[in-house]
Order: C-alpha cells, then structure tokens, then sequence
C-alpha cells in the first residue's frame, strides 16, 4: 500500500469575517489531527498565513464568491480579478496552475451560497467536486456520483470555521506535497471522506 496523506482543504481563518479561527491554533489542530496539509479557503482573499512546521504543508487557496454560488480555488498565487463570468473564472484559475472545486454542490443547508443547477453549467470546466458537506459530517452522494460521471476529483474538506470543526472532512492523496496534491486533483487520483 502507497502512503497517503491527509489535507483538509476547506478551513476559514480570522481572514473570513465569519470565522473565529487563527491561523496558529488551525496549524495546531492539523498537527494533532494528523494531517498532512491544509488549505485556508478564506472569503474572497488568500491568508497571508505559513505554516511553522516542516513536516504541514500550507496549500494556497481561496473560496471565491460568485453570481452563481461558491467557488474553490487552491494552489492559486493570486486572486483572479473582479468582474470575470463563472467560466472565465475557471480559466484563470487554472491558467495559474490551480484548480477549481466546487464547494458543498446542492447543499440544502447552504442554499444561498452553493452551487445548484449550475453544477451542471460548469461540471465539464471543473476539476473537482467537494463531496463531503459542513456541519455535521455528511457524504455528498450526490456529488459523488456526479464526480464518477463526469470523470472530477473527489475533494473533502470540514468548511471549518472554528478549531472544533476541523477535520470533519478530509481528502486523501498518495502525493506529500501542494503541487503533488493539486496535481492529484486535477488527474482525478484524490479521494475523500468525513470522519466517524
Ligand atoms: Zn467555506
């Protein structure tokens, strides 16, 4: 069996005004969690954060605010500009080596801010899907099924914004590093759970 890694890829810090999480306590969380990496996906903005430990991988990201509902965005250096449609958003994402994910697709408890129909619009532009929701650790079977279909990442992360909530949703790799993870994710080679 290869190794693998665990990252929890969806964690709001202090740089999300909805969120009361520090970066230095969220390293700490991850330490004792045992997980390889993390990605702060704060509200429209990358966390000027790193980590202090050698051995915990910071992978860059942001969750993007859209017409259309929430984007995921890791492995990004910078914001993309204002004013881009959800496909050109995409593009430049991945135009700088990044990846996009869609967050907690069809989520009833997240109606406002998740992407419902337009799952549908985009699903062939994206590398991955979020499969595993936010508050109260549950599977996505329907965006699992999606990813299947359409051939997408399975990503899992715990959309935490407070240190209790860490670690509900995890995404494994057999890659140790960011650019080895976000490589993963765009060949498909991830898969993701919630823990029990
Ligand atoms: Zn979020």
């Amino acid at each position: 069996m290869p190794e693998r890694y665990l990252f929890d890829l969806h964690i709001h810090s202090t740089g999300s005004a909805d969120s009361r999480l520090s970066p230095r306590a969220a390293f700490r969380r991850a330490r004792e969690l045992g997980l390889r990496g993390l990605a702060f996906t704060d509200h429209d903005r990358l966390t000027g954060a790193s980590s202090p430990f050698w051995d915990l991988v910071l992978v860059p990201g942001a969750e993007l605010s859209t017409g259309w509902g929430d984007l995921l965005a890791l492995g990004i250096s910078e914001l993309p500009p204002a004013g881009l449609s959800v496909p050109e958003l995409i593009e430049n994402i991945r135009g700088q080596g990044g990846v996009a994910v869609i967050p907690h697709p069809f989520s009833e408890a997240l109606q406002a801010i998740c992407m419902n129909e337009h799952v549908f619009d985009i699903i062939h532009l994206v590398d991955g899907l979020e499969v595993t929701s936010p508050k109260g650790s549950v599977d996505n079977p329907r965006a699992r099924r999606l990813a299947g279909e359409h051939g997408k990442a399975v990503v899992g992360g715990s959309d935490a914004h407070s240190v209790e909530a860490m670690g509900w949703g995890f995404t494994a790799c057999e890659e140790g590093t960011a650019e080895g993870l976000i490589d993963a994710i765009r060949k498909g080679k991830t898969e993701a759970f919630i823990r029990r």
